[in-house]
């Protein structure tokens, strides 16, 4: 999914949490955007370029059609190692939210698109079993 939907979809989940959790919706809507930075990190390892620009028009275009990129803020371990420290201090809960929010969209996504479920790792455990078995 890119941004602009992640954008306005955290938007309207920080205006309906708000009430609840006060100012701590910046966490979650900050959380909720930005773990989609790991693309442009992937972009980077796999490219050898800094160029964001170059980065962010390859992944419109659908340029970058590897199967299985690794995102790593898109680990389903890291969301419940995250959602574990959560149980300990509230600022790894709102993260967790935020989180668990980003990857309902982009599972919905997928969803909608199924081509793209083979473009991403979701898991530690999947990716090492996948690159030792081959
Ligand atoms: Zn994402």
């Amino acid at each position: 999914m890119f941004p602009l939907p992640h954008v306005i979809f955290s938007t309207i989940l920080s205006i309906i949490l708000y009430p609840f959790i006060g100012s701590n919706v910046i966490i979650v809507w900050s959380a909720s955007i930005f773990i989609d930075i790991d693309h442009y990190f992937w972009y980077i390892i796999n490219n050898k370029s800094w160029n964001f620009y170059q980065a962010y028009t390859k992944h419109k275009n659908q340029e970058l059609r590897k199967p299985y990129k690794f995102h790593i803020f898109h680990l389903v371990e890291l969301l419940i190692l995250i959602g574990l420290l959560g149980f300990y201090n509230k600022i790894f809960f709102y993260i967790f939210i935020g989180m668990l929010f980003h990857y309902i969209l982009d599972w919905i996504d997928m969803y909608r698109h199924p081509d793209m479920i083979k473009g991403r790792t979701w898991s530690l455990i999947m990716y090492f079993k996948r690159k030792w078995s081959t």
